[in-house]
């Protein structure tokens, strides 16, 4: 990992440094913070509802 490796918030386009950054481990993208991350979750209420209920909710 380079130290000053630039990453680009999916939420607002923005560059910032890796050590920044968070990084989203299930989509495989950065923010630069919980703000960010939040707006992009609103933006991806369905994606993230069918990710939530493939892990957490169990049939039958
Ligand atoms: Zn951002």
């Amino acid at each position: 990992m380079f130290m000053h490796e630039k990453v680009k918030c999916e939420s607002c386009q923005g560059f910032l440094s890796r050590d920044d950054a968070l990084f989203d481990e299930q989509s495989e993208v950065f923010f630069c913070d919980d703000g960010c991350f939040e707006d992009w979750a609103d933006d991806h209420f369905e994606a993230i509802m069918q990710q939530y209920k493939r892990v957490h909710v169990d049939a039958g």
